[in-house]
């Protein structure tokens, strides 16, 4: 989605071709001028190759997107340039540059940019039919917690930027769509902007799945108006069921919640719920392979996401265990969020990567999928929808490739389970990265 918002950025008269590698793959023969390529922590090592191929052949590479933006100094080695950060501002200013032939090793914005005005992605030039989700429609950018795990508010900031409601609607128009997934990390933050927001997708009369914190289930005027706005399901970060994991881990969203609560209000509200945990934080025991679980029976999660923590660079922890001279691998085609590349505290990593499988093996065994799946919960398009995410994951569980296919850094971006391509990964990476 970001290039093709930088493609729109693009003065008009030049000739693009987009590539997303989740869904097709790079001609490395292909002529052209000037390569901007963009990657997440997984797909750095394929990102490099692809740069070192095309400037090998004396085609200048631009990159950015959250992995170099993190680590600038080793995208250096296989770029002319790297851009740090949002590039929607920078972005104009980098492409005269080269096309005046005198790029800057490095673009760092002073500042991030506001939200408003910003132009309607090139979505035409993405194989839109290849994707499960395609009309992805971001809303907000940044966050104010600062989870350890996570790489969006050290990217993103830790404030809020919010589009305006009128552009919002009107990108949505544009798509003459029903189905439209929302990226943004939180879309229930700032509950009065999220309940303005849902007010004017009423009238659109759409169907809608987002990410947000469980601690929406304290306003249940709010979840009305999510459900009469279309609101399907809702990808949540429940990270864990510990609080001494939580308080840790910073996630101070699902401090003190009654999680089961919680997410039987959501659900009575006919809205479906993605559960996401994360695995081997500090304080994590190898008890809790079976608490999840059990938990996520009780409370018919539609669906759930087991990670294992995973140290992006970026993100606190990854500065913390690097630190602690814990991180094993830095083979970053290792960090889909399924491999463990780090020693985790208080089991070994093949403890860790048993209970993680424990849990996707049990959690989406037919009679839990049957058990989860046949209950009565919103429309039948939620059942069909629920169905459908139970199946797929169990595909790729079966086919050996959920521990490669995994979302990469957490940050903004589709929820995994409503964005994935439909096509398989073509390069060990992910879609998407979560709240
Ligand atoms: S995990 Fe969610 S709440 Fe925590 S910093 Fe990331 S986006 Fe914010």
């Amino acid at each position: 989605m970001c290039l093709s918002v930088l493609a729109s950025l693009t003065p008009p008269d030049v000739q693009m071709h987009l590539v997303d590698e989740n869904v097709e793959r790079v001609d490395l023969t292909e002529e052209a001028d000037l390569v901007a390529l963009s990657c997440m922590t997984a797909s750095a090592p394929r990102g490099y190759a692809i740069a070192d191929r095309f400037r090998e052949r004396g085609i200048p590479v631009v990159m950015g997107g959250m992995h170099p933006s993190a680590l600038p100094e080793e995208a250096a080695k296989h770029a002319d340039a790297v851009v740090i950060g949002e590039a929607e501002n920078q972005w104009p200013g980098v492409f005269a540059d080269f096309a005046a032939g005198r790029p800057q090793p490095m673009y760092r914005a002073e500042q991030r940019p506001e939200l408003t005005d910003l132009p309607l992605p090139r979505r035409d030039l993405l194989h839109t039919e290849r994707y499960l989700a395609p009309n992805v429609v971001q809303t907000a950018r940044g966050c104010p917690h600062a989870c350890s795990f996570c790489s969006v508010s050290p990217v993103f900031g830790r404030r809020y930027r919010f589009r305006p409601i009128p552009e919002v609607i009107e990108e949505i128009r544009s798509l003459g769509a029903h189905s439209i997934g929302f990226p943004d990390d939180n879309i229930v933050a700032g509950r009065a902007r999220a309940a303005q927001l849902f007010e004017a997708l009423i009238p659109l009369n759409i169907r809608w799945v987002g990410q947000g914190d469980l601690s929406m289930a304290k306003d249940e005027e709010l979840l009305k108006l999510m459900a009469r706005s279309g609101c399907m399901a809702m990808f949540v970060g429940i990270e864990s069921l510990s609080q001494e994991s939580l308080a840790a881990s910073h996630k101070r969203p699902n401090l003190g919640l009654d999680f089961e609560r919680a997410i039987a209000t959501i659900h009575r509200h006919g809205i479906d719920l993605v559960g996401s945990f994360i695995f081997g934080l500090d304080t994590d025991q190898s008890s809790m392979f079976r608490e999840t679980v059990a938990f996520t029976e009780r409370v018919k999660l539609g669906a759930a996401q087991f990670s294992v923590l995973t140290p992006f660079p970026g993100a606190p922890v990854y500065e913390q265990l690097k630190q602690e001279e814990r991180i094993t691998s830095f083979d970053w085609s290792l960090y889909t969020m399924g491999h463990v590349v780090y020693r985790p505290r208080n089991m070994t990593a093949a403890e860790l990567t048993a209970g993680r499988d424990y849990a996707y093996g049990h959690f989406y065994s037919l009679p839990s999928i049957a058990r989860r799946t046949l209950v009565r919960r919103g429309s039948r398009a939620n059942w069909l929808l629920r169905a459908a995410v139970n199946l797929s994951y169990r595909r790729r569980l079966r086919g050996g490739k959920i521990a490669d296919s995994l979302p990469g850094d957490r940050a903004a971006a589709p929820a995994p389970a409503f964005a994935a391509p439909l096509a398989p990964q073509m390069v060990g990476d992910g879609v998407s990265e979560s709240p």
